[in-house]
């Protein structure tokens, strides 16, 4: 029997670390690529308890890196993610209001929580392995950029997960239970079309309508539908309809997200949106122009790590909530016109079978490596995240009690990987029943080993993928 004691003691030992990064991220709130201040606040953190910086920039990715401690024995990965949602800056107050520092954008999504949590089952880690002489590898990853469904990919594709026997991560949530379920796989597509412009009075007849070919487009695209499986989901956003009614339109853009139950499905349906975009096209004597941003995978669960983690799970969760935390869970329950029930106080059962429409960048590694999350309670129940409410909960001691109890879920979970071999065997074989034959090869339309393998063409066709990415969101890129 394994005594977690001493482990606790040492993330215990860390509590006041673990809420200093997830206090410092949730001030700092700065959105997918552009997290230079909060990338850079926890791998220093990293850095100053012992962890060797060994990569930085995976994949062209600024704020990536790679935190190595440890020699030897089997190889523990743990991801941090660090990106805010625009727009839900918010008080640590149950209701709508300003953050003091009157920033707009806000940790709606917890991923400050995500960074800290990881950061103290790292540490706490480490620091027992060494002190217990435990043959041991941890490896932290800092990773960019997930709220916009492309980081984890590109870092994937650059290598930066070989080598890793068996990866954790963690997520808020309304309710305690494991990440065990199968995500969708999803791609984004940047579609625009080059018209001719004319004055739309004078000479109409001198100009190809950019725009038509994206209404022919958005029409035949929602007939697709109806031939989509029902796990698939799609979205789109114009970016560009035109600048002024009496001109015809020489350029529209549209962003379109394409999620289905696995990455064969995506590139099926891919294929199919590109023909559209071409017939749209040729409808309208116009060009298209089609951008890959990025694909991601599905995330495959595995039974018998959920297991694993869903027994600290059961030993550290449901929290002990204060009742001016419940009052404060039922305010915003009470804002938003949802039932009053406060914060969640079970755990729920390990979830096998389940299938969930949304996605994470998470899926690529899941299906590089044995991968578990943890899912804890950090929000009040009946709220969706990405909103004003979880901003509030993640910025105080809600939040501060969420991620203390989830480092030590993951901790734990990282050291019977770390010192039960026949725990390992078997959550590797479950891997490679879930694989069931089937290989990973990236999603994105360039590639692979970037730094040596691409020549000059790739590089310039991957960057591009890269920029528009950073540009479809509407951010300003770093210089
Ligand atoms: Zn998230």
């Amino acid at each position: 029997m394994t005594d977690y004691g001493q482990l606790e003691h040492e993330v215990d030992a860390v509590e006041g670390l673990i809420w200093d990064v997830a206090s410092h991220v949730w001030e700092y709130a700065e959105l997918g690529y552009k997290e230079y201040k909060s990338s850079s606040y926890v791998c220093e953190a990293l850095e100053q308890q012992g962890f060797a910086i060994s990569e930085r920039g995976i994949g062209g990715l600024e704020t990536s890196w790679v935190a190595t401690s440890g020699n030897g024995g089997p190889c523990l990965g743990f991801l941090v993610e660090f990106d805010a949602l625009p727009n839900l800056g918010n008080d640590t107050v149950p209701r709508r209001a300003a953050a003091k520092s009157g920033h707009p954008d806000g940790h709606g999504c917890g991923h400050n929580l995500i960074a800290s949590s990881s950061l103290g089952a790292a540490i706490a880690l480490k620091n027992q392995i060494e002190k217990s002489k435990i043959p041991g590898t941890i490896k932290v990853f800092g990773c960019p950029a997930e709220e916009m469904l492309n980081g984890k990919n590109y870092m994937a594709s650059a290598g930066a997960f070989s080598g890793v026997d068996v990866c954790l991560h963690n997520h808020p949530a309304m309710v305690n239970t494991v990440w065990n379920f199968h995500s969708t796989a999803s791609i984004d597509l940047w579609v625009e079309w080059q018209g001719l412009a004319a004055h739309a009075g004078v000479a109409p007849w001198e100009g190809r309508s950019a725009v038509h070919a994206m209404e022919i487009f958005l029409v035949a695209v929602n007939m697709m539908r109806e031939q989509m499986l029902p796990q698939a989901r799609l979205h789109y956003q114009i970016l560009d309809g035109g600048k002024a009614v009496n001109v015809i339109p020489d350029h529209a853009k549209v962003l379109v997200r394409y999620r289905g139950p696995s990455a064969a499905d995506v590139m099926k349906y891919k294929s199919w949106l590109l023909d559209i975009a071409r017939g749209a096209a040729l409808c309208t004597q116009t060009k298209e122009v089609v951008t890959n941003l990025g694909g991601i995978y599905d995330c495959l669960p595995n039974d018998v790590l959920a297991e694993c983690m869903s027994s600290h799970m059961n030993r550290y969760f449901p929290i002990q909530w204060a009742d001016e935390e419940q009052a404060f869970a039922r305010s915003i329950q009470k804002e938003m016109g949802k039932p009053e029930d406060g914060l969640a106080t079970t755990v729920m059962p390990v979830p096998t079978g389940v299938e969930v429409g949304g996605s994470s960048d998470v899926g690529d590694v899941s299906w590089l490596i044995p991968t578990m999350g943890a899912l804890y309670s950090a929000w009040p129940l009946h709220i969706p995240p990405h909103q004003w409410g979880c901003t509030a909960c993640h910025g105080m001691s809600i939040g501060r009690k969420a991620t203390h109890q989830a480092a030590k879920v993951m901790a734990a979970t990282g050291l019977d990987v770390l010192t039960n071999s026949a725990l390992l065997q078997a959550v590797k074989a479950e891997f490679t029943k879930q694989l069931n034959g089937r290989t990973y090869r990236s999603l994105n339309d360039s590639p692979v080993n970037l730094s040596s393998s691409l020549d000059d063409a790739e590089r310039h066709q991957y960057d591009c993928c890269i920029h528009a990415a950073i540009e479809h969101f509407g951010i300003q890129e770093h210089n």
